[in-house]
């Protein structure tokens, strides 16, 4: 396959079907190719053409549920969509393994964004941070009016807040906005209000306005899962002492810290990927968040209470809605947010923290006991087995039989498929 130029004119103008012929044509798809790609499954094609730009088809993710969870006292399942093994089997596990001593307790910090407006060319800038300051009454006004229907939820401007900042060509003066966004992410609710007041802070300041979007560094929403594991639960203090152990590791080292991260992330991303949420959001809030003190850190903090039974935390940024971006426009979202059963954003937040919280249990379990390897490898096999050319009942088959043989790898596998097929 040659892709022959990538300048196609006019491609946004096509539907997703002609899209499909063209980039066929020009990068050399068979008509199996082009086939596969025109069966858009259960999002058609024009729900996916109203939501990105020049489509041409969509792309399937497993959608699994974890299950045993209790969050604040309630039972819940949760969807999850991901492409990777033993995610699913981690959330189960965990949550199950804190059952007895009542789940995951959550709770919110709030539901407040910020949005930024960068202005700069201010000769003054101490001086126009106090005239900013005192035009408070008015930015509140021009940001609620920006935003009737969020006002109308409860929702719009709490607070404002001018920092100076040094730049290498001068002073930049940069204005938050505060804003409860309360159901909603609230990406675009704020960057409009940031727009529609970043003409009145010119004129107040001189300066001249440039950057004018929300920070993804969401720490006025900041979801908090807690557990307590019972030693007699989790396999004893041996196991208690190695997460301990592994947790310290993390929270030393950033080269710990963001494998430690990425497993919570596991968890996080595929229930905010699921809910039709924006995954990288989330994330680089996450991160962001977890370098807040100069060292990239651990997002949890694993502790031994009084009676010697493992305490895990969880606090990070959790930004996500249940109106707006993919929340409501894709229809397996809209399903994955009636099977959870959440009537608020606050809800869907604190339930993605216990399954980051589960998650991060799980890894550390693994890691200090048998090692991740173990669990991975009744998946992986199969992944391999299809690697190899199987089909249907041999995937199994094969899988099965290299985890017996303890070996799982792709020559193999071929070895084995061919001494099957005879
Ligand atoms: P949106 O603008 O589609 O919907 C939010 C709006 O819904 C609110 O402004 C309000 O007018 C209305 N609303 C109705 N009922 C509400 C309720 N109960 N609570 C709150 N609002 C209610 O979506 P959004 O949340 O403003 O933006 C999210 C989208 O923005 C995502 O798709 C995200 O990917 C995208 N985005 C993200 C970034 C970023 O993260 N840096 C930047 C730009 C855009």
């Amino acid at each position: 396959m040659t892709t022959t130029t990538s300048r196609i004119p006019g491609l946004h103008r096509l539907t997703p079907l002609e899209r499909l012929h063209k980039v066929a044509e020009i990068a050399g798809l068979g008509p199996e190719a082009v086939a596969h790609l025109a069966n858009t499954g259960n999002l058609d094609a024009a729900t996916a053409d109203a939501m990105i730009e020049n489509v041409i088809g969509t792309l399937n993710v497993p959608l699994g549920i974890a299950t045993n969870l209790i969050v604040d006292g309630q039972e819940v399942l949760v969807p999850m969509a991901t492409e990777e093994s033993s995610v699913v089997a981690a959330v189960c596990n965990a949550a199950r393994q804190c059952r007895n001593t009542g789940g995951f307790t959550t709770a919110m910090s709030g539901s407040l964004m910020i949005a930024q407006v960068q202005l700069v060319g201010v000769s003054n800038p101490e001086f126009a941070r106090l005239r900013i300051l005192e035009h408070r009454a008015e930015i509140e006004a021009l940001c609620d009016e920006t935003d009737p229907v969020l006002r109308a939820h409860g929702g719009g401007f709490r607070d404002l807040e001018v920092r100076v900042l040094a730049g290498r060509s001068g002073p930049m003066v940069i204005v938050h906005l505060v804003v409860d966004t309360r159901d909603a992410m609230g990406a675009n609710a704020v960057n409009s209000m940031a727009e529609a007041v970043a003409p009145c802070l010119a004129e107040w300041t001189g300066g001249r306005p440039y950057l004018r979007i929300l920070s993804n560094l969401a720490d006025r929403r900041l979801a908090r899962a807690r557990a307590t594991w019972a030693l007699a639960d989790i396999g004893g203090a041996e196991v208690r002492d190695g997460i301990l152990a592994a947790f310290e590791f993390a929270d030393l080292d950033p080269y710990r810290a963001a494998t430690h991260n990425k497993g919570i992330m596991n968890g996080v991303s595929a229930v905010v990927l699921a809910t039709g949420n924006d995954t990288r959001a989330v994330e680089a809030g996450a991160h962001a968040y977890a370098a807040r003190s100069g060292q990239y850190r651990s997002l949890t903090q694993w502790e031994m209470d009084a009676d010697g039974n493992l305490t895990g935390t969880l606090e990070m940024p959790l930004a996500v809605g249940l109106i707006g971006g993919a929340t409501r426009s894709h229809p397996t979202a809209r399903i994955a947010l009636d099977i959870l059963g959440v009537s608020s954003a606050d809800r869907l937040a604190r339930t993605i923290a216990a399954v980051g919280l589960a998650q991060n249990f799980a890894a550390l379990k693994a890691l200090a006991t048998t090692g991740i390897q173990k669990g991975h490898m009744a998946l992986h096999a199969k992944n391999i087995a299809v690697m190899a050319g199987a089909v249907g009942e041999e995937i199994d088959q094969v899988a099965r039989e290299m985890v017996a043989q303890g070996r799982v790898r792709v020559d193999i596998a071929e070895r084995l498929l061919k001494s099957l097929r005879g």
